[in-house]
């Protein structure tokens, strides 16, 4: 890489699965990469980093502190987790991540980064709209009028409201991403903030053949998922586009509960059945995305196909399994 294209880039949240993803990509890609988190799950490696902080970005001073000296700022911290976490943990949801957020922005402001990237979430689409299995893709223009899922998608939304905020009056040049359900290997596998893929994984990992897994909800409920490949790769491109407005970055191949639960079982190789929890919560009906924009803005869709990524992952899942229990 020449050097005047060469970057000094924070990305915080590196601890976690996105963070650690896209720091690896852009170190291998000869940016200069400063990493921040609270903590380290063990997946990020010396190699994926030049600089690593370990802090609460809660906190305005530790913002400020992490960002110091970089172009670029990538924001995905968060207090996040599955369908069980956000409908568990409402409060903490808010508080941590429009602190995070508001104190990201402020600190950003101030240090007069170059380019500043915020990692919403499909969760900000409306109820209204996701009442059915067999629903149609979310346009970026589908946010309003609002009535985003649980608190977590509502503090999404309003972030992307202060983010767009600080790019109207302090000319902050702004990202912001709206991410639908990215899996892949290299993140929360088990211990409750899991998503739905992982813990799929997991359950079919560890179950024996001839047994049954538990399935959230009747099975019916659908979802579109986007590999984390696709999802650097796509983050990446909209930093480096003109683009300032929220766009979609996921899939709209969109499978049902049960079906991407026999996709598992049909890796695994074992015989496995399924038994439906309908207490558990299972989130809307269905969602999916509309890439329209996204391909017309990025030229960027995901190539990576449903059954080779979940391979992928159901393989480094089963890997932890066997090492950790
Ligand atoms: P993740 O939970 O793996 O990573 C988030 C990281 O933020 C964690 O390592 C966590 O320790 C860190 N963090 C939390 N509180 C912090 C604090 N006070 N100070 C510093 N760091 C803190 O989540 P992810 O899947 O990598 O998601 C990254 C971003 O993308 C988040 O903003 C999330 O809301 C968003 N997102 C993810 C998905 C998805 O499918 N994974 C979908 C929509 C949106």
């Amino acid at each position: 890489m020449q050097n005047s294209n060469r970057k000094r880039i924070l990305v915080v949240g590196a601890g976690g699965f996105i963070g650690s993803h896209l720091a690896k990509h852009l170190r291998e890609q000869g940016h200069y990469v400063r990493v921040a988190d609270i903590k380290w799950d063990g997946y990020i490696e010396e190699r994926y980093w030049d600089n690593k902080f370990t802090l609460d970005l809660r906190n305005l001073h530790n913002c400020l502190k992490a960002i110091e000296g970089m172009d670029w700022v990538f924001q995905l911290a968060a207090n996040m987790g599955g369908i069980g976490y956000i409908t568990s943990h409402f409060a903490d949801v808010v508080y941590d991540n429009a602190l995070i957020n508001l104190n990201m922005l402020q600190a950003a402001t101030d240090t007069r980064v170059e380019r500043y990237f915020f990692s919403s979430s499909a969760c900000v689409y409306p109820n209204y709209k996701q009442t059915v299995s067999d629903v149609r893709g979310l346009k970026e223009e589908d946010a309003m009028p609002a009535d985003p899922n649980e608190p977590y998608g509502w503090e999404k939304l309003f972030s992307e409201i202060a983010v767009e905020a600080y790019h109207h009056d302090y000319g902050l040049n702004t990202r912001i991403a709206r991410y639908h359900n990215i899996y892949g290997p290299e993140g929360t596998w088990d211990g409750g903030k899991e998503k739905a893929p992982a813990a799929l994984c997991r359950k079919v990992a560890r179950a024996e053949d001839g047994n049954t897994i538990e399935i959230w909800g009747d099975g019916k409920a659908t979802r579109s998922y986007c590999y984390i490949d696709d999802c650097v790769e796509g983050t990446v491109r909209l930093m480096e586009s003109d683009y300032t407005k929220p766009l979609n970055i996921g899939s709209d191949k969109l499978i049902s509960v049960d079906a991407l639960a026999d996709m598992i079982i049909v890796i695994s190789g074992k015989r496995i059945g399924k038994k439906h929890n309908l207490t558990a919560p299972e989130g809307v009906r269905g969602r999916n995305a509309d890439l329209s924009l996204v391909k017309q803005v990025l030229g960027w869709e995901p190539e990576m196909s449903l059954e080779e990524g979940m391979c992928i992952t159901y393989r480094w899942i089963e890997k932890q399994v066997k090492e950790l229990g």
